[in-house]
This record gives structure tokens, C-alpha cells and sequence, in this order.
């Protein structure tokens, strides 16, 4: 089967094919720096990662694009409380939005532009749309005229009869979803509560861009009118990219991108998580409760991006445990090699690549991660079957097909690599203190002496570790705060 993907455009599945052969232009709506970015903002932004890594996956070179929208309703508005500029306010948010891409192993874009440094670009392509008369000014603002674009809301499928046009939205924040109204390009005229946060000259006198012209500027000029894909949360279908659609389109007459990609919720109760209603939690708040990133990505790219995830505690437990069972494998894959060359032969390269064949079939299904995960899992329990048949040793080369399938298939999901830097995170030093408290403990266990085994094991809690004896040793972990 070949790769397709659910484009919103159309709500059908489509197979895909790049404009360039062997290269994908891809824009992502990244997030607004007014507070630190939230899990479920993470959520969206694993599921692009996912994307970009499949795309890698099967050949493609990816460019990515993630803006940051460090100028909007919300951000002035902060600032002003704040009694800051824009730039004061927002930077100590993007920094930590780069700590937290870093931290759950996301691939670097390879542009992530801020709107405020494209503010000439964006006035020019207003200036494009006037020209072409798809817009019109009021009062120092310029808005969209969407009665002169036949094609406005297509995407988002509003029905035409509900279009009402000439009836202006100013704010971002008054934008009322499912009411379709000329939408403002360039915010100019009398705006005191803003103060002085955010303006710019243009030819309409002193102001600032609407947050839907941002977009269209950065990925059009980074990435040519006519764009690969196009990615975003659900709640950007109306009116943020239908408004880009309208802005790129009507600019340039052509196409602005040809797949658009939605990811679905992240829920908390039942609810939508969002910085408004502040039903949140960061990636730090769950770091400080004891779960590591691996584990937390683990969670967020379980699901299949156009169903709505609920988070709960319990489900990063569930994730944690998974985490464990592909370390273990590896664990024992990585001491499996035999030197003798009588070893019977296992059936590890051929439940490898059986587990490359469903990987592939199901992420080829609209990125079906749930299937994907299924993949590798039935080759975990497979795989642990036949190694304990061959009592934990295989030919070399057997082994390599299976470390390299597990190896390929994380090459997307993105969880063993973030598993293995957080045992190495742990010192030197600690980790000898530890593995030699460890073998004290096996030690008095051998000798009978649970009292001594006992002490030991109290000691390690004390430090902060946690033991798991398992029937292939004990293992050992961060225990989690109380
Ligand atoms: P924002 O910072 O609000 O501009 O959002 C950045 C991205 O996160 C957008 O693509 C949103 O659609 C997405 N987003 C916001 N809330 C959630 C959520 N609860 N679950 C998944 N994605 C979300
Ligand atoms: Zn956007």
C-alpha cells in the first residue's frame, strides 16, 4: 500500500506524492509564547514529529517549518500586564519551549521563525491583496474581503449560505467560531489598551498584523507559494487556516498547500486541555512528578492522531511499564550474540521482518501509530519467546536483524533513544555506587541473609532508587517522588 493521509480538504484519505520527487515542504503551527507551552500543545507537536519521521523514514527529504507566534491578542495582552515589551515577555516562553522539544526527543525543524521578524513581508502581502482588490480599508485597518474569494471556507466546510461578508472581526479574541465574517489583515487605528507593545509603520499608518496574515507569510516565504503539507491542532481548521488559505490563495492565485493534516485533542477529564482554561499540565510539572520524557512521549504518540487522547496518571504508568519492556529487549538482545558456530538458528530475522512489513502497512494507513506500536510489541513478546527458547543466545547476525528492527521502527517513535539518555544521565559515580549495592544485595540473597538483603534494598530507596527483581536479575530505576 501506499502512503496516504487523511487531507482535511477533501476529508477523504489520499495517497501521497510530493510536489518535488523525493522532498516534502511541510509547515506546522507553532505555539503562541504567552505562557509555557502544555502537553497537549506537545501532543500536536509529537504527531508532526511522528510525521516528519515517517516521511524520513521512507526516503523523503523534509524540510519543516515551526513558526512561533510571539505577537497576537494573547501575547500583547500579557505584555501589557506585565508592563513589558513583547520581546521581554515572550522570550523566557520560547526558551522553554526549546527545552521541552529538546527533552522529548523532538527532530529539529529546520526554520522556526518568529512572526515579529517578518513584519515587511506581511505588510507586502497585504499591500498584494489591496492590489488585487481582496481587500478593503476601515477606520487604519485592513480587512479580508471574503465576498471576492468564491472559494472561502472550503476547507473548514462552512456552508455558503452563512457567509456573511462585510461584517468586520478587529480582534482575534472576538473571532467566533462558525461565524464567518471579513476577517482583519493589518490592525491599525486606536488601540490604547495595547499601548505601545506592538507597532509597526505600514502604508495604513501605525499597527500590527492579524495573526492568520503571520502564518501564510512565514510558510509561503520560507517555503514557496504552494506547500506540501500543512499541520495543526483541530481547533485551526476555522478560522486560522481557513484565513491562510484565503490570504496565500488569494495572493497568489495558486494552490497554498495540498495535504492538511489535523491532529485531535489531548483531553484532561474529559475536557480540552488549554492554557485558557487552565486544566494544564507542562512538561515539567510531570518531570517533577517522576515521570521521565520517554515515558510521557510514549504516551502522547500512543494514539492515533485523529482521536482524541485522554490523559491521566494512569496512562503514563501504563506508558512507563511499555518503556521497560523494549529496554528489556534490547537488554537482552544486545547480550544475546553467541560465538559458537553450532547456535541452532532462531526465528528472529524472520519475525523481524515481519514486524518492518506491519509497521510499515500501518503507518502507510494515515500514520496508524496504534497499529505501528502493535507491530513492534507482538515482536517484543515474539522475539522474548524465542530467546528464551534458545536460552538468551543467538548467531550474531540473527541478533543484528532484531536489533535493527526494533532500531528502525523506534526510529520513529522516538522512545528507546530518550530511555537510553536518561539511564545515562545518571552519574558515573552513582550508577557504580549502585550496581555494586546491588550485587552486596544478590550476595546476601544467595547467602540467605534477607535481613542484609532487606537493609540494602532500604538504602537504595533512601537514595532515591528503586529495585525490581525480575527472572532475569534485578534491575533498578528512579523511584518517583512521594
Ligand atoms: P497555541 O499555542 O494555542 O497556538 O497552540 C499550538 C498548537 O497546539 C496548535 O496546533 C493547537 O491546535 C495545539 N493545541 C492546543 N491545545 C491542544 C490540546 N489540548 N491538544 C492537542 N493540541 C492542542
Ligand atoms: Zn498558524
Amino acid at each position: 500500500m501506499a502512503l496516504r493521509f487523511f487531507n482535511t480538504l477533501t476529508r477523504t484519505l489520499e495517497d501521497f506524492a510530493s510536489i518535488e520527487e523525493g522532498h516534502v515542504r511541510m509547515y506546522t503551527c507553532g505555539p503562541t509564547v504567552y505562557e509555557r507551552p502544555h502537553i497537549g500543545n506537545f501532543r500536536t507537536f509529537l504527531f508532526d514529529d511522528i510525521l516528519r519521521r515517517y516521511l524520513a523514514w521512507k526516503g523523503y527529504q523534509v524540510t519543516h517549518v515551526r513558526n512561533i507566534t510571539d505577537v497576537d491578542d494573547n501575547t500583547i495582552r500579557e505584555a501589557v500586564k506585565a508592563g513589558t515589551s513583547l520581546h521581554d515577555l515572550t522570550e523566557p516562553f520560547i526558551a522553554a519551549f526549546f527545552e521541552d522539544l529538546e527533552r522529548l526527543g523532538l527532530k529539529p525543524a529546520e526554520q522556526y521563525p518568529r512572526a515579529t521578524d517578518y513584519i515587511p513581508q506581511m505588510i507586502e502581502l497585504v499591500e498584494r491583496l489591496h492590489t488585487r482588490q481582496l481587500a478593503y480599508e476601515a477606520d487604519g485597518s485592513v480587512y479580508f474581503d471574503i465576498s471576492k474569494f468564491p472559494e472561502y471556507g472550503r476547507l473548514a466546510q462552512l456552508d455558503k449560505s452563512e457567509i456573511r461578508a462585510g461584517m468586520r472581526v478587529s480582534s482575534d479574541e472576538a473571532y467566533e467560531k462558525q461565524d464567518a465574517r471579513d476577517f482583519v489583515l493589518w490592525k491599525g487605528g486606536e488601540r490604547p489598551e495595547e499601548g505601545d507593545v506592538a507597532v509597526w509603520d505600514s502604508p495604513w499608518g501605525p499597527g500590527r498584523p492579524g495573526w492568520h496574515l503571520e502564518c501564510s507569510v512565514m510558510a509561503t516565504t520560507l517555503l514557496g507559494e504552494t506547500i506540501d503539507i500543512h499541520t495543526g491542532g483541530v481547533d485551526l481548521i476555522f478560522p486560522h487556516h481557513t484565513n491562510e488559505i484565503a490570504q496565500s490563495e488569494g495572493a497568489c492565485g495558486c494552490p497554498f498547500a495540498r495535504y492538511w493534516l489535523h491532529a485531535s485533542h489531548l483531553l484532561v477529564n474529559n475536557a480540552k486541555m488549554s492554557k485558557s482554561a487552565g486544566n494544564f499540565y507542562t512538561i515539567q510539572d510531570l518531570i517533577d512528578q517522576g515521570y521521565p520524557p520517554s515515558v510521557i512521549r510514549r504516551l502522547l504518540v500512543s494514539a492515533h492522531y485523529r482521536t482524541e487522547l485522554n490523559f491521566t496518571l494512569e496512562g503514563l504508568e501504563d506508558a512507563g511499564r511499555s518503556v521497560e519492556r523494549l529496554m528489556e529487549l534490547r537488554r537482552r538482545l544486545e547480550a544475546a550474540p553467541g560465538q559458537a558456530s553450532d547456535l541452532p538458528a532462531t526465528r528472529l530475522p524472520e519475525l523481524a521482518r515481519a514486524a518492518l512489513e506491519s509497521f510499515e502497512e500501518a503507518m502507510d494507513d494515515d500514520l496508524n501509530v496504534a497499529e505501528g506500536w502493535g507491530a513492534l510489541f507482538v515482536f517484543v513478546r515474539d522475539a522474548n519467546a524465542e530467546l528464551d527458547r534458545a536460552a538468551g543466545v543467538a548467531a550474531e547476525a540473527e541478533v543484528t536483524a532484531a536489533l535493527e528492527a526494533v532500531k528502525s521502527m523506534d526510529s520513529v517513535f522516538g522512545v528507546l533513544d530518550l530511555a537510553e539518555r536518561e539511564v545515562d544521565e545518571v552519574p558515573d559515580e552513582l550508577r557504580g555506587w549502585i550496581e555494586d549495592r546491588l550485587a552486596a544485595r544478590a550476595r546476601a540473597r544467595e547467602n540467605g541473609d534477607y535481613a542484609r538483603a532487606d537493609s540494602i534494598r532500604e538504602e537504595l530507596a533512601g537514595a532515591g532508587i528503586e529495585i525490581e527483581d525480575t527472572p532475569g536479575g534485578s534491575r533498578w530505576k528512579r523511584a518517583k517522588p512521594a
